[in-house]
């Protein structure tokens, strides 16, 4: 039998929600917070060579440029960025950064079994590595180890608590859940400590990437979106941009969500845009009322799931639920903004946490961005071109820590080397293509249609989810 969920039943009113969205500007909080520390880059023009040519200024991009001048300070390495640094997914998130390189753990048990352990050692120090290099670098990003709570916030979803519990994790009762963030509708969680899961400003944090890894002499191009790749002179990839070109020794393909240079990456992702908001900074009577003091990254066990965090200075971060593919894939400004899912957003954390509501706490920025959705839910990496070209993506919303491990195993791979890393065969498998299109929207209508049924149905999966999930194929945010 159909049944309201949690948000639905603690809706609150109408008159709350048109005074919390009265005054509210589309466009992400990280990026105008952060804005005093943006830097205006020069584009490219006419003819240029390098040694290693990024194509893509978010994390991926800049982690592994920072890293290959780590490898190898005399190398030449140029950043190619179409529009600004991370102004795109890397701007926008939810500056959750988790320890997972697998998108979580049931899908890397499902997914790579024999290597999981590998997986979970190599994602702990790549959070531990994460921390070093911030500090190292001297970016403040206000990172912190906070960990995460995982809400049960549905009666069926509280027996999911102790089945998921693993060793580093601990199931919490109601009370010892709501002592951490008095939120009336949680009915028990999964804590993760702060040795999984931190949390950052996304902004600060790609800017001061940026920034450090211009000292080391990495050259940025902003404005500068390439347009071809051209591989037929042994030796180099010529790379063509409407006022000019780079001739590079080797590429390194960081372009996300974006259509991809590469043929056979086409229908490997594909871009889903996930919508986030935020709130003023809490007044201190209603912060008191909330506690949250430990600062925990939170998200619920909803098959459409909404995660948050709450900022050093109070402001809390809500986004998820609804996930939206545009037919054929089309990544456009216009379809940041709708409203309807924004309002649906404040509805669901004022349900959530209903002293926002009571104190009138209002929304200062609503925004949404792509996301890589691959049918393996986590990132694959890839070297092309007779080892010319590395890429990595498809990280489906879970790419602001595994960007720094994507990097290592491209310049691994690159230099030719064989480690750990690039032995793994997660690493050397990428998964299956989304189909062409109809396909692609109807299939993944589908499973978005699916996937708020099992909300409303207990979370039963229904036939085509578990067809979905037997196949080892699936859409996620
Ligand atoms: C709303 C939202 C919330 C999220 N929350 C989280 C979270 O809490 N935790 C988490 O781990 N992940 C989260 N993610 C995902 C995470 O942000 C991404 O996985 C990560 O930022 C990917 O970084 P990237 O560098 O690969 O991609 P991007 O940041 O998208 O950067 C790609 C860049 O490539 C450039 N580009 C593309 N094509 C070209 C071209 N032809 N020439 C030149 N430049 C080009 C683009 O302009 C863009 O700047 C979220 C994403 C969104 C949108």
């Amino acid at each position: 039998m159909r049944h309201d969920t949690m948000y639905e039943r603690h809706a609150p009113p109408d008159a709350a929600l048109d005074a919390a969205l009265a005054d509210t500007r589309l466009g992400a909080y990280w990026l105008d917070d952060a804005a005093p520390q943006r830097v205006r880059r020069p584009a490219l023009s006419g003819e240029r060579t390098t040694d290693l040519a990024i194509i893509g200024g978010g994390f991926t991009g800049l982690w592994t440029a920072l890293h290959a001048k780590r490898r190898d300070p005399d190398r030449r390495v140029m950043i190619l960025e179409a529009r600004r640094v991370a102004w795109a997914a890397s701007g926008r998130n939810g500056g959750w950064i988790d320890y997972s390189l697998t998108h979580g753990e049931e899908n890397g048990l499902a997914r790579w079994p024999d290597e999981f352990e590998t997986l979970q050692r190599l994602g702990y120090d790549n959070l531990d590595g994460y921390e070093h290099d911030l500090a190292e670098h001297g970016i403040d990003a206000d990172f912190a180890r906070v960990g995460a709570l995982h809400v049960a916030v549905e009666a069926h979803q509280v027996p999911w608590l102790s089945e998921l519990e693993t060793r580093e994790q601990t199931t919490l009762d109601a009370e010892a859940a709501r002592a951490r963030i008095n939120a009336p509708g949680i009915l028990g969680a999964i804590h993760e400590t702060g040795r999984m899961v931190a949390t950052a400003h996304p902004a600060k944090l790609a800017y001061g990437l940026a920034a450090a890894a211009e000292r080391l002499g990495v050259e940025i191009l902003e404005r500068s979106r390439v347009r071809g790749l051209d591989t037929t002179s042994p030796g180099e990839v010529v790379l063509r941009l409407d006022d000019g070109r780079v001739r590079a020794h080797q590429v390194v393909l960081a372009t996300n969500a974006f259509p991809a240079l590469l043929r056979r990456n086409r229908r490997m992702t594909v871009p889903v845009y996930d919508y986030a908001i935020m709130t003023e900074p809490l007044p201190t009577d209603v912060r008191a009322a909330i506690g949250w003091q430990g600062r925990e990254a939170v998200g619920d066990l909803s098959s459409l799931f909404h995660y948050s965090q709450i900022t050093p200075e109070g402001r809390i971060l809500w986004g998820g639920y609804d996930a939206v593919y545009i037919p054929g894939g089309r990544i456009r400004r216009a379809h940041e903004d709708d409203p309807a899912l924004h309002r649906k957003l404040v509805s669901h954390l004022y349900a959530f946490l209903p002293q926002l509501a009571e104190a009138g706490v209002r929304i200062t920025h609503r925004w949404a961005g792509v996301i890589d959705t691959s049918t393996r839910f986590a990132v694959f990496t890839g070297l092309a071109k007779q080892g010319r070209i590395a890429y990595a993506a498809g990280y489906t919303g879970l790419g602001v820590g595994t960007a720094r491990f994507a990097a290592e195993v491209m310049l691994d791979r690159l230099a030719g080397l064989t480690t750990e890393r690039t032995e793994l065969r997660m690493m050397r498998t990428r998964g299956v293509p989304f189909p062409p299109e109809p396909a692609a929207t109807i299939g993944i209508g589908l499973s978005r249609w699916s996937m708020a049924a099992a909300d409303h149905h207990e979370g039963r999966r229904g036939a085509f989810l578990r067809a979905m999930d037997a196949l080892g194929l699936g859409f996620d945010s």
